[in-house]
């Protein structure tokens, strides 16, 4: 798990979309040939193998699919923190942290939606921000 967390936070740069208004959206990759969506971004489709692809933004909004709450992880990271999958409406899963929830509160299938979030520091103490999810409350929008 700690490859995949390490990813995320590579990728975050340019797989990050954020409008002026806070919305903060995934961007991956769609497939030419097939039209499959990838997060995160690739330069080659897993599905049919095509390197036809383009840039795509995905929705701002998800579904909870999976979580865990994790409370070992590499230095740098701040524990406890809940890793999940979120499913989004273009099919794709994907792979990243749960902020401002509270992990007994999940649930299957609940709404969330990308924000810009810390999950952590480097060795020289700096904040390390990148995407995660958090749950959609009523009358936010
Ligand atoms: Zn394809």
């Amino acid at each position: 798990m700690s490859e995949e967390l390490q990813e995320a936070l590579n990728l975050a740069g340019d797989a990050v979309s954020r409008a002026a208004d806070g919305t903060v959206q995934l961007v991956g990759s769609e497939c030419g040939e097939c039209g499959k969506n990838v997060f995160p971004p690739t330069d080659v489709c897993p599905q049919c193998m095509s390197e036809n692809l383009s840039s795509r933004k995905l929705s701002a909004q998800g579904k909870l699919y999976s979580w865990s709450v994790v409370h070992a992880a590499p230095k740098g990271w701040d524990l406890p923190f809940i890793a999940a999958y979120v499913d989004l409406p273009e099919e794709v899963r994907v792979f990243a942290h749960i902020v401002d929830a509270d992990p007994e509160a999940l649930e299957m299938e609940m709404p969330v939606e990308a924000r810009i979030a810390v999950l952590g520091s480097d060795e020289s103490g700096t904040a390390i921000e990148s995407y995660a999810f958090t749950p959609v409350t009523k009358g936010d929008s």
